[in-house]
């Protein structure tokens, strides 16, 4: 087994050596002519950003060359998680390729209304393990609120594409929406960890954020909270001063980014990390493994990287969960464990994610990786190293 791993290994390292070079530049938005006269004022401010959202077809072939796959994809694609595109991800879209991994998470292609064997609307689980709306209970000391059904741009590969991205659907911003699930959380004092999800919880508004926020933080035994976002990556205008100095006050709060691909860090992003570090908001990366756009060792490699240079901690990376639609996304179990391989003991361990699968079904996060371990009996271990050589561990 080990032996095959070795040959495999030195395979890859020749890949990694004569990679190609991943990215074209993104443009400048005054490059794109629907854009160039586009007040740089307004271009910064997230509001217009959101109202300004790629949204129909008509818009996006101003943009990129569409391909029939995608012209038909973008018609089927109405209600929930239909397009939208925040005119900033806009200017990262490779205009020629269709296989742009930019242009793949936004751009809709018929695909995507295939319903392949094993997939489900919610794979894990997550509706049946809710004892108030918007929340998911699923570990002893932690649960996830979902705040909102809303983000910046909707990722094709959505897992909660059952409840995101209905544009139709009146925003209700009133907070007490959220009364069960807080009093939910105030009367169970095992919950010490509250991670605010969504949908995208930087969507709201700074107030609801604020206010929502507050309501958490004020029970006392919420020891730790944090956000799971996309928005330093789709629409960094959205991190402004005023928005770090309210998440600021709440200290201790982490944040997890869902960064997917090298060519997401730009310096636009860059600068939207970096308000956020220095506001001591520890960054995490959340990365889905995406077939065609980050399944070779070299892509996440360069991904963990960039991500360690804007101080953004690589957390997990997880397998593409079975949900409806995806099937064109999802890569064999193996990809995910020959990137692991690739990753530990070749690179700095704080660039190492964990890689998880969630347990359809409702099972959590179960980590996957390749096996060091060769063989355990009576106080002795057999262990293997990253390069494939044996050691002999006796306790
Ligand atoms: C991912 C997740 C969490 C947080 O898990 P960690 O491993 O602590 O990051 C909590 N609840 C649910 C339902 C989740 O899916």
């Amino acid at each position: 087994m080990s032996n095959l791993q070795i040959t495999e290994n030195h395979k890859v390292e020749q890949e990694i050596v004569t990679a190609p070079r991943i990215t074209r530049r993104p443009r400048d938005y005054q490059q794109i002519p629907i854009y160039k006269d586009v007040n740089p004022l307004d271009w910064e401010d997230w509001h217009w950003q959101i109202k300004n959202r790629i949204c129909v077809k008509d818009v996006l072939s101003q943009i990129i060359k569409l391909t029939p796959d995608e012209e038909k994809g973008i018609d089927k694609a109405k209600g929930r998680l239909s397009m939208a595109i925040t005119p900033y991800w806009g200017t990262l879209l490779d205009p020629e390729d269709e296989n742009c991994p930019i242009r793949r998470q936004a751009v809709p292609v018929v695909q995507e209304h295939i319903v392949s064997a094993h997939e489900m609307t919610d794979p894990c689980a997550e509706d049946r393990d809710s004892p108030a709306p918007h929340l998911v209970h699923r570990y002893p000391d932690r649960v996830l609120l979902l705040a909102t059904e809303h983000c910046a741009m909707y990722c094709r590969h959505c897992t909660r594409r059952r409840l995101v991205g209905d544009h139709e659907e009146k925003e209700v911003n009133a907070l007490n929406r959220f009364d069960a699930a807080i009093e939910y959380i105030k009367s169970n004092r095992k919950i010490r960890d509250v991670l605010i999800s969504g949908g995208d919880p930087l969507i709201l508004e700074d107030e609801a954020l604020e206010g929502l926020i507050e309501r958490i933080r004020s029970i006392p035994h919420v020891e730790f909270l944090r956000m799971g976002t996309r928005i330093p990556v789709t629409l960094p205008q959205r991190i402004t001063e005023k928005l770090v100095n309210i998440l600021k006050k709440y200290s201790p709060i982490w944040i997890s980014i869902h960064f997917n691909h090298p060519k997401e860090i730009t310096k636009r992003c860059e600068i939207a990390c970096d308000m956020l570090s220095e506001s001591g908001i520890p960054l995490g990366s959340q990365t889905v493994l995406l077939k065609g756009i980050n399944d070779r060792p070299y892509i996440m490699k360069k991904l963990v990287h960039d991500l360690l240079k804007i101080r953004v901690r690589p957390y997990y990376i997880y397998q593409c969960d079975p949900v409806r639609g995806t099937q064109h996304f999802r890569t064999p179990v193996a990809a995910g464990i020959n990137i692991m391989e690739k990753l530990r003991g070749h690179t700095s361990g704080y660039a190492v994610p964990t890689y998880v699968i969630d347990g359809p079904g409702g099972g959590g996060k179960i980590p996957v990786g390749p096996n060091y371990i060769l063989s355990q009996a009576k106080g002795k271990y057999v262990l293997r190293n990253y390069k494939g050589k044996i050691y002999t561990y006796l306790e």
